[in-house]
């Protein structure tokens, strides 16, 4: 499989140079040459195979000969098995037609496992035989990336880690998971700004010659198109256990950078019968409004009960402007360019007819994201974490034909946002016991202002 930048102008590269490269030289994501379709009988046939069978069954056309079926069996294997749960991903029933998918049983607890723990294993196994040998990957975090980054890389000998999290803006659990990890290899920063600051900071050290020159530069932020690869896996695992392909299941996303439900639309290209894709976020609306209005405008982050979710900026949305928009890159460049300056574009209209066929955008405040936690505590018995309750309240207000299931990603166990449930739901989660102890461990991490170049001073003093 070829992979190809959304701006049209950087090498095409096969999946294991993807994998270690990240973001594409010219500023763009890489997205797969075309779409591999998997057929309805082969749909048919995932319905009762394991989450690794699956696994290997939805990624092998994207992996292509980097490496061969035993090979990817065995990191899925080693990947998903630290999993807790025996079902990696199970399927809970809340009402009639109401489901959530529990993405949360891995070693952090929030979905990023799903994907990091794979993408640690393929890092490893690419250096291996790379000339190359070092790697420094470097990453920003709304809190959730960064824990589940850092438990997939530490000790790994080629690998260095910087990972920037907005000060103050994270969980004490999230930033726990991050700071209490003291491999020489994991260099914490906390940013004196926003999410989207120190997202932008890492762009910048991207295309930064310098940097670039000095550092074999990767990323683990969902740019990473291995990443996304991941996350389509779940899509098909959870459908067909709800009858796909004899009929049609939505999804509701909890949205920020727009890579968990961009995975769910690749799903979709790939012949997943998808009926919908409902992308919930907080306040913080920008992608909601873009798919209803077609304004892509990025105004001040507010700060909410789900910091992952705090986002202006979603990088992923460039690859469906890119895929939707014909697939000319360099009209996805003059976009994404116009963005970067006005901070503002409008989505071309038919670029958003394409995209409202299948995705619908839905903004849930604190209140009704509140009342999503408490139903489903009070009437289906399920303790959800804050993030997975915005996708609820935006799956019970929608508007889909009644037999449509719906799933919600549940993208966090609740004990990883404690306050915030036992404020919605009076029920104080207990943390598992994998994380008993985070409380007492030592933290080490620095704090430096939101500026490129205290950053770039910081990793070019410590990289390798
Ligand atoms: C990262 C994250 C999200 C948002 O996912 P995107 O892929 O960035 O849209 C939602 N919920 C939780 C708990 C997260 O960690």
């Amino acid at each position: 499989m070829d992979y190809v930048s959304t701006r049209g102008d950087a090498p095409v590269l096969g999946f294991e140079a993807v994998t270690l490269a990240g973001l594409a030289d010219d500023g763009g994501l890489y997205v797969p040459r075309e779409w591999p379709v998997l057929s309805r009988e082969t749909i048919a046939g995932l319905a009762g195979l394991s989450y690794v069978d699956t696994a290997v069954a939805v990624m092998t056309p994207f992996v292509g000969d980097a490496l061969d079926e035993d090979a990817l069996r065995g990191l899925c294997a080693e990947a998903y098995g630290r999993f807790d749960h025996a079902a990696v991903t199970p399927l809970v029933q809340l009402d009639h037609r109401q489901w959530l998918l529990e993405l949360f049983h891995g070693p952090t607890l929030a979905f990023k496992d799903v994907a990091l723990q794979l993408l640690g294993l393929l890092f490893e196994r690419f250096l291996s035989s790379a000339r190359d040998t070092h790697l420094t990957v470097i990453g920003a975090t709304s809190g959730d990336t960064g824990s589940a980054a850092i438990d997939a890389l530490a000790g790994r000998a080629k690998i260095d880690v910087f990972m920037l999290h907005p000060k103050g803006r994270v969980s004490d659990v999230q930033r726990r998971q991050m700071t209490t990890v003291l491999a020489p290899n994991i260099h914490n920063i906390a940013v004196e700004g926003s999410f989207d600051d120190a997202q932008t900071i890492v762009k910048a050290l991207f295309a930064d010659q310098e940097t670039r020159g000095r550092l074999n530069l990767s990323a683990v932020n969902s740019i990473n198109w291995a990443r996304l690869m991941a996350q389509v896996v779940y899509y098909f695992y959870a459908a067909v256990r709800l009858g796909v392909p004899e009929r049609a299941v939505a999804f509701s996303v909890p949205t920020g950078n727009f890579g968990d439900v961009f995975a769910g639309y690749v799903a979709a290209k790939m012949g997943l019968p998808v009926a919908k894709l409902i992308v919930a976020t907080n306040v913080n609306d920008i992608v909601a409004r873009a798919l209803s209005s077609g304004d892509y405008s990025s105004g001040p982050v507010v700060a909410t009960a789900t910091p992952s979710m705090d986002i202006q900026v979603s990088s992923n949305f460039e690859r469906l402007l890119f895929d939707l928009g014909g697939r000319d890159g360099l009209a996805t460049a003059a976009l994404m360019r116009g963005f970067e300056t006005t901070k503002a574009m409008t989505i071309p209209e038919d670029i958003r007819t394409q995209a409202a066929a299948l995705f619908s955008g839905k903004r849930v405040d604190a209140d009704a994201m509140g009342l999503a936690m408490r139903w489903a505590c009070e009437k289906a018995g399920r303790v959800i974490d804050p993030h997975s309750g915005v996708a609820l309240a935006a799956a019970r207000a929608s508007d889909l034909p009644g037999d449509v299931p719906i799933v919600t990603l549940a993208t966090a166990h609740p004990a990883k946002f404690g306050d915030t449930v036992e404020r919605a739901t009076g029920v104080r989660p207990a943390l598992p016991v994998r994380l008993a102890g985070l409380f007492d461990r030592q933290e080490r991490y620095a704090t430096l202002p939101a500026t490129l170049e205290t950053v770039r001073g910081f990793v070019l003093a410590r990289g390798r």
